[in-house]
Protein backbone atom coordinates (compact mmCIF):
# COMPACT_ATOMS: atom_id res chain seq x y z
CA UNK A 1 0.00 0.00 0.00
CA UNK A 2 1.42 3.27 -0.91
CA UNK A 3 -1.02 5.07 1.46
CA UNK A 4 1.73 5.96 4.29
CA UNK A 5 3.53 7.44 1.66
CA UNK A 6 1.09 9.97 0.32
CA UNK A 7 0.44 10.87 3.92
CA UNK A 8 3.88 12.01 4.64
CA UNK A 9 4.51 13.65 1.42
CA UNK A 10 1.18 15.91 2.29
CA UNK A 11 2.49 16.47 5.93
CA UNK A 12 5.56 17.52 4.49
CA UNK A 13 4.23 19.86 1.69
CA UNK A 14 1.99 20.97 4.83
CA UNK A 15 4.85 22.06 6.69
CA UNK A 16 6.97 23.58 4.01
CA UNK A 17 3.93 25.74 3.14
CA UNK A 18 3.60 27.02 7.14
CA UNK A 19 7.62 27.67 6.82
CA UNK A 20 7.07 29.57 3.97
CA UNK A 21 4.29 31.58 5.66
CA UNK A 22 6.06 32.54 8.72
CA UNK A 23 9.37 33.01 7.17
CA UNK A 24 7.44 35.39 4.55
CA UNK A 25 6.20 37.60 7.76
CA UNK A 26 9.24 37.77 9.70
CA UNK A 27 10.85 39.40 6.78
CA UNK A 28 8.60 41.78 6.42
CA UNK A 29 8.41 42.50 10.05
CA UNK A 30 12.44 42.49 10.77
CA UNK A 31 15.37 44.32 8.71
CA UNK A 32 17.23 41.50 6.51
CA UNK A 33 20.24 41.34 9.37
CA UNK A 34 21.50 38.39 11.47
CA UNK A 35 20.40 38.70 14.34
CA UNK A 36 23.70 37.58 15.73
CA UNK A 37 27.18 38.54 13.34
CA UNK A 38 24.90 41.66 12.16
CA UNK A 39 25.38 40.41 8.28
CA UNK A 40 22.93 42.32 5.84
CA UNK A 41 21.17 40.45 3.29
CA UNK A 42 19.07 41.28 0.17
CA UNK A 43 18.47 40.38 -3.18
CA UNK A 44 19.36 36.18 -4.17
CA UNK A 45 21.73 35.95 -0.99
CA UNK A 46 18.04 36.25 0.86
CA UNK A 47 17.57 32.77 0.97
CA UNK A 48 21.05 32.80 3.41
CA UNK A 49 18.68 34.44 5.64
CA UNK A 50 16.81 32.27 8.16
CA UNK A 51 13.90 32.03 10.44
CA UNK A 52 14.94 30.72 13.90
CA UNK A 53 12.23 29.93 16.59
CA UNK A 54 13.35 31.60 20.02
CA UNK A 55 11.95 28.84 22.38
CA UNK A 56 12.86 26.16 19.35
CA UNK A 57 9.37 25.24 18.86
CA UNK A 58 8.15 25.54 15.56
CA UNK A 59 4.52 25.34 15.92
CA UNK A 60 4.82 28.63 18.31
CA UNK A 61 3.99 31.40 15.54
CA UNK A 62 2.30 34.22 17.65
CA UNK A 63 1.52 36.76 14.72
CA UNK A 64 3.53 39.47 16.65
CA UNK A 65 6.74 37.77 15.64
CA UNK A 66 8.48 37.64 19.49
CA UNK A 67 9.70 34.30 18.39
CA UNK A 68 11.17 34.42 15.54
CA UNK A 69 14.55 36.12 15.22
CA UNK A 70 16.36 36.23 12.01
CA UNK A 71 19.72 34.41 11.37
CA UNK A 72 22.04 33.71 8.51
CA UNK A 73 22.91 29.85 8.14
CA UNK A 74 25.74 29.91 9.80
CA UNK A 75 24.55 31.64 12.95
CA UNK A 76 21.21 29.68 12.83
CA UNK A 77 23.85 26.06 12.64
CA UNK A 78 25.53 27.49 16.04
CA UNK A 79 22.52 28.19 16.99
CA UNK A 80 21.54 24.36 16.58
CA UNK A 81 24.35 22.85 17.87
CA UNK A 82 23.24 24.07 21.12
CA UNK A 83 20.33 21.90 20.74
CA UNK A 84 19.95 17.84 20.10
CA UNK A 85 19.91 17.37 16.09
CA UNK A 86 16.74 16.24 15.81
CA UNK A 87 15.34 19.80 16.38
CA UNK A 88 17.95 20.93 14.01
CA UNK A 89 16.84 18.84 11.09
CA UNK A 90 13.51 19.04 11.81
CA UNK A 91 13.99 22.20 10.51
CA UNK A 92 14.82 21.10 7.13
CA UNK A 93 15.13 23.38 4.28
CA UNK A 94 18.23 25.57 6.10
CA UNK A 95 19.94 22.18 7.08
CA UNK A 96 23.29 22.41 5.28
CA UNK A 97 25.30 19.08 4.57
CA UNK A 98 26.77 17.70 7.62
CA UNK A 99 30.34 17.23 8.80
CA UNK A 100 30.41 13.86 10.94
CA UNK A 101 30.45 15.83 14.32
CA UNK A 102 27.25 14.89 15.37
CA UNK A 103 28.59 12.80 18.91
CA UNK A 104 29.96 16.39 19.64
CA UNK A 105 26.90 18.40 18.79
CA UNK A 106 24.33 15.54 21.02
CA UNK A 107 26.59 16.55 24.37
CA UNK A 108 25.70 20.35 23.44
CA UNK A 109 27.91 22.15 26.15
CA UNK A 110 29.63 19.82 27.40
CA UNK A 111 31.43 19.37 24.07
CA UNK A 112 32.73 22.52 23.89
CA UNK A 113 34.26 22.17 27.23
CA UNK A 114 36.15 18.58 26.26
CA UNK A 115 36.93 20.40 22.53
CA UNK A 116 38.71 23.50 24.00
CA UNK A 117 40.57 20.90 26.40
CA UNK A 118 41.68 19.21 23.57
CA UNK A 119 43.12 21.72 21.95
CA UNK A 120 45.01 23.56 24.96
CA UNK A 121 46.91 19.91 25.10
ZN1 LIG B 1 24.92 35.47 11.16
ZN1 LIG C 1 16.16 27.75 14.44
Amino acid sequence: MSLDKTSNQSLAEAQRRREEGYREKALKMYPWVCGRCGREFSGKRLSELTVHHRDHNHDNNPPDGSNWELLCLYCHDNEHARYTDQQYFAEGSTATPQAPKTTFKAFGGLAELLKQKDEAD
